[in-house]
């Protein structure tokens, strides 16, 4: 499907690659980290799978080669785009050869979390490459799920960094919390946990409660900000995320891109209204 522009504009930063690079520019120059997510998902077949592995391995070679002092960019990736729904093993050999290149170059591979049909399997992989490459694999765990409260304490037990987010997947009420106030106190929770025992784990929400709390509870305990880092998605609250890396917060924002850019779009659109009422209006306009 052609990506209309005045859509990906907000939410993509294009299609290719070369789209996605001046997005990293501007927000690097306005002392924002990145991590960028070539988007994709659920390969079934091994010479995709194959080649998922080589973009991946090219982008982290282009990170590398565009570094900026001081700005922890990195990429963000679907292991259900490197075999994982094909063969564990496979998707273990590709994951490796991925980080070979990523500890190499030293650049940092967050393992998005999907559905939860995959997440003990994500976790079973992020584990079994997680000894050879502490520094620079970790996973992301999600506060609505109610077996996260066993998954961050093992994370801390790792010392493993985590990007904790609510969960973007729907998911019934016997493996998920459902009620956002719930969710909300899990999350304080696991932030507060994640921020004592773990090394740079980040707080990925656009919700100012969470916020407010992550920053008073770092305060309270003397918690350096430079240890853990807020995240955003790339064209959600663009304001506040410059104005958090000005008021000294690490702030990083998570810049997708490519054609395959419906399913994600389209989890973005059912969490909020204000994002359908932004497409609403961009297609009066258009
Ligand atoms: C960097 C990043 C990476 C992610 N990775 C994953 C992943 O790997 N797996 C996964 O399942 N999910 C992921 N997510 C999505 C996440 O799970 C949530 O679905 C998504 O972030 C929405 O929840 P929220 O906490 O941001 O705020 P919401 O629940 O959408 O909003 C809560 C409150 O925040 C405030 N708010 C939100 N947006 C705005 C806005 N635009 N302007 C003003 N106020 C606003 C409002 O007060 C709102 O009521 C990621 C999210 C981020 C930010």
């Amino acid at each position: 499907m052609k990506l209309p522009s005045f859509l990906a504009s907000r939410f993509v930063a294009g299609e290719t690659l070369e789209t996605a690079l001046p997005v990293l520019d501007q927000l690097n120059a306005d002392g924002l980290h990145v991590a960028l997510d070539k988007l994709g998902e659920h390969v079934h077949d091994r010479e995709v799978a194959n080649a998922a592995r080589d973009t991946y391995i090219d982008l982290v070679r282009t990170l590398a080669e565009r570094r900026t002092d001081g700005l922890r960019n990195r990429i963000s990736i679907k292991l259900s785009m490197m075999g994982q729904l094909i063969d564990e093993d496979f998707c273990l050999d590709n994951l490796r050869q991925l980080l070979e290149v990523a500890a190499e170059e030293d650049i940092f591979v967050r393992l998005d979390m999907e559905g939860s049909d995959l997440t003990q399997s994500t976790l079973d992989l992020f584990e079994a490459a997680y000894d050879d490459f502490p520094n620079h694999v970790g996973p992301v765990l999600q506060a609505m799920l109610r077996r996260t409260e066993r998954d961050v304490d093992r994370m801390c037990e790792l010392g493993a960094s985590v990007r904790l987010c609510k969960g973007a997947y729907a998911e019934p009420e016997a493996i998920a919390y459902q009620d956002m106030g719930q969710i909300r106190e899990r999350y304080i929770d696991y932030m507060e946990r994640l921020l004592q025992h773990t090394e740079y784990s980040g707080i990925a929400t656009h919700d100012d409660n969470i916020i407010e709390a992550t920053k008073a509870f770092a305060d309270r305990r003397d918690i350096d900000p430079d240890t853990f880092e807020f995240q955003m998605l790339y064209g959600l609250r663009r304001d506040t995320q410059r104005q958090m890396a000005r008021d000294g917060y690490n702030m990083m924002v998570y810049v997708p891109y490519g054609t395959e850019w419906f399913p994600y779009f389209t989890r973005r659109l059912r969490e909020k209204k204000e994002n359908i009422l932004f497409v609403l209006k961009a297609l009066l306009k258009s």
